[in-house]
């Protein structure tokens, strides 16, 4: 996919002032630090598109990206931020959970996780809530270029052994590096798949 064109359409708090013309949506989300922002800026190669967090934890906004006119990227909250407060991720849980599961143009939920890091319980626990909701999602594997490939490899394995505890079969994954703009075409390449299929 060719990005033509991104422009930003809306932030918000409540599901009811998400754009409602049925474009398909495209869903990025992750812990606070991931490297969600910076994914995002690569994808539609523009360097300030989705706003790198100085503070994590403080973009607690529905972000809608509108790309070639056709489809939207959504830059969802991050979560597990150690230092929010227990009302803060509340009100996280529950504009989150109504978003991923009443929206009925949402197509897919990108989950993206630090490929330096052991499986974490929390990254863990999301994505099972995403599969025993049924809601369609694929794992991002972030930052691959802070590690050499014998550690990724190790800490894929990791992941996708401690998954297929719970699963019996892995959803897609990709890795990428915003650095090197590696896993790219890959996730652009999925999304315009989908949206021909
Ligand atoms: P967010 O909180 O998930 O939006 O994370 P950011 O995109 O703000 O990234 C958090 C930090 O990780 C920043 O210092 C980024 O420069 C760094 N970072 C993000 N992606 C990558 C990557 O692919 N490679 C490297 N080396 N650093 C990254």
């Amino acid at each position: 996919m060719i990005i033509k064109e991104a422009k930003f359409i809306i932030s918000n708090t409540d599901i009811k002032l998400c754009p409602t013309d049925g474009k398909p949506e495209y869903a990025f989300i992750g812990r606070s630090n991931v490297g969600k922002s910076s994914l995002i800026n690569m994808l539609v190669e523009k360097k300030d598109m989705a706003k790198t967090s100085g503070r994590p934890g403080k973009t607690q906004l529905i972000n809608h990206f509108l790309i070639n006119n056709e489809w939207y990227l959504v830059d969802l909250p991050g979560y597990g931020y150690a230092k929010a407060s227990k009302s803060s991720r509340n009100q996280w849980e529950k504009f989150i959970s109504q978003f991923l599961t009443r929206r009925e143009t949402l197509i897919n939920t990108f989950v993206l996780i630090d490929s330096r890091l052991e499986p974490q319980k929390i990254d863990i626990e999301f994505m099972s809530w995403c599969a025993e909701e049924q809601l369609p999602f694929s794992i991002v594997f972030t930052k691959i270029d802070k590690l050499s490939s014998s550690a990724l490899q190790k800490n894929l394995a990791a992941y996708k052994k401690e998954m297929l505890k719970y699963w019996e079969a892995l959803p897609p994954v990709f890795t990428t590096s915003s650095e090197s703009h590696f896993g790219r075409e890959k996730i652009l390449n999925y999304i315009d798949q989908i949206n021909l299929d």
